[in-house]
């Protein structure tokens, strides 16, 4: 498939690659999950504890080839720029929803990881039914226990943008 025809169709500003033999799970970035500061902890099946543990993780990464990154790269007014903040975190949720969908399309065998916890549904069915589509689930990047801003150095892709940029950043582990 080519992976960067349908990342540039979907609009992403930034890509990169790295091969997945770099990507290592990190157990610090994993217990920041349940540290008390991310608010989706324990509320969605693709998120921590529910979302399966880091060996489940690294043996999945080591099962593909390749790890292929997308950004949403923003310009905001200035550092207290909330809305444009939140704006482009929607942007990239959207894009990252068509991207999944796009690609599995051509191989449903991928791993998806994206930024922050599924959004597929208004309301996750967790704890009380099973999901409602296991097969479109995205797990967060740190719920993986993925570093970004390491896995960026890795595939050469920028972590931070410079003075009043925002970037969200996901990824895709495929073969
Ligand atoms: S697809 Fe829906 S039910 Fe499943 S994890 Fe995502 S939000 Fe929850």
């Amino acid at each position: 498939m080519d992976i960067q025809a349908i990342a540039d169709s979907v609009g992403f500003e930034q890509t990169g690659e790295c091969s997945t033999s770099l990507v290592k799970v990190n157990k610090q970035v994993r217990e920041m999950c349940g540290s008390g500061r991310c608010p989706t902890f324990d509320t969605n099946w693709a998120c921590p504890p529910a979302c399966g543990d880091l060996d489940y993780y690294q043996e999945r990464i080591d099962s593909y080839r390749t790890c292929f990154l997308v950004q949403t790269v923003g310009q905001l007014e200035d550092s207290f720029d909330i809305e444009g903040i939140e704006e482009y975190a929607k942007l990239h949720a959207e894009r990252m929803k068509a991207f999944a969908r796009k690609v599995r399309d051509e191989d449903p065998s991928v791993m998806v990881l994206g930024t922050g916890t599924c959004t597929n549904c208004a309301e996750c069915t967790y704890p009380n039914a099973p999901c409602r589509f296991p097969d479109e689930q995205m797990t967060s990047m740190e719920g993986a226990g993925i570093w970004v801003s390491d896995l960026c150095s890795k595939a050469d892709v920028p972590y931070n943008h410079g003075p009043n940029t925002i970037a969200y950043t996901s990824c895709i582990m495929m073969n």
